[in-house]
């Protein structure tokens, strides 16, 4: 059965094809590939592992043979890396090595991408500061960090040929805005009446966190002065998330997911009445998880811990949690001096 595809036009002489491809066992990632004047740019590539390359030829093949499109591989013109997150650019090294596309992507995820190996062992070293500090157990450190490295080491990086700077860039008639958090580069895309979305708002996952002091421009702080800025925005007509299904309205997505953000943070400080290590905190919010979903949900509680920390809602008990020591589980507790009302504005960052 041929996979399906989603075609939009989102203004006059612009097509917009939307097709998922097999990132990882169980996540579909979607690609968009935006066919201008002069233009065949592909935003993200899919991971690059299992099926993933071989769907991502397969939807642009068909989108040549039924709509007559020039969309092939080897016609693009751009390949456009939303964020660095291996389920958006593990696919590019194939790419690179069947086309000669232009390859774009934010400054802030050039590391990642272009000296991937080296960038591996920079995070798995932090990686295993924060799980130890976490309170995890040698047992789960062990494996999770074996599972991260044998995930990521399926990806190889690749080179790129423009990076943009601060806010805002373009290809053609596509305009890029720049909003941390999910990862330290994502970029939206907009283009006539439509914004990709890459990770920043999805219309069901709520998409992941991590804290600050593992990837610098990640944090929930970050996120949520992003999605405050994209609020401003006028709203597209249509929104196109890097996963799962297109969003009729984005602000009121935006909305669902600051709220849910807002009860998990009044959770953590309910649960921080009493003093607790961030495996605890996980727990609470999670229950019990298996395998990789054991360090995201690590992660998830890491940032809201260290967004109630960042403003003296909650403090840490023990020499580890007040960065006197990294040799054993930080705990931390709620601090009585700060009356919590719900999530507190965002700085401008
Ligand atoms: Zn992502
Ligand atoms: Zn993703």
């Amino acid at each position: 059965m041929e996979p399906p595809i989603e075609r939009y036009e989102p203004a006059a002489g612009i097509r917009l094809y939307r097709f998922g491809v097999r990132a990882f066992p169980g996540l579909e990632t979607m690609v968009h590939l935006i066919l201008a004047p002069g233009f065949a740019v592909l935003v993200d590539t899919g991971s690059g592992f299992g099926d993933s390359n071989d769907d991502l030829q397969a939807g642009l093949g068909l989108i040549a043979s039924r709509f007559g499109e020039p969309s092939r591989v080897e016609d693009l013109t751009h390949i456009l890396v939303s964020h660095g997150h291996i389920d958006h650019f593990g696919g590019l090294s194939h790419l690179r090595e069947r086309c000669t596309a232009h390859v774009v992507l934010h400054e802030l995820d050039l590391p990642v991408v272009t000296r991937y190996a080296e960038r591996l062992e920079i995070t798995a070293g932090r990686l295993e500061a924060f799980l130890k500090r976490a309170g995890a157990s040698q047992a789960t450190r062990t494996g999770l960090l074996e599972m991260y490295r044998i995930t990521k080491g399926l990806i190889r990086g690749a080179a790129v040929d423009t990076v943009v700077e601060g806010g805002q860039g373009e290809i053609g008639p596509l305009r890029l805005t720049h909003y941390p958090g999910h990862c330290p580069g994502l970029m939206t895309v907009r283009v006539g009446g439509i914004l990709l979305t890459s990770d920043l708002v999805l219309p069901r996952t709520s998409p992941h966190q991590s804290p600050e002091e593992l990837a610098p421009y990640t944090g929930l702080d970050h996120y949520l002065a992003s999605l405050r800025r994209l609020r401003r925005e006028p709203p597209p007509r249509l929104a196109l998330g890097g996963h799962e299904e297109p969003m009729l309205d984005l602000h009121a997505r935006i909305d669902e997911i600051e709220q849910l953000h807002a009860r998990r943070l009044a959770e953590v400080l309910e649960f921080l009445k009493e003093e607790h290590t961030l495996s605890e905190i996980s727990f609470e919010l999670f229950g019990p998880v298996q395998g990789y979903h054991v360090l995201l949900a690590l992660e998830e509680a890491g940032a809201h811990t260290e967004f109630l920390l960042q403003r003296g809602y909650v403090g840490g008990v023990n020499a580890s949690a007040l960065g006197e020591s990294t040799c054993g589980a930080a705990r931390y507790r709620r601090l009585p001096t700060r009356g919590w009302s719900g999530l507190p504005p965002s700085p401008e960052l």
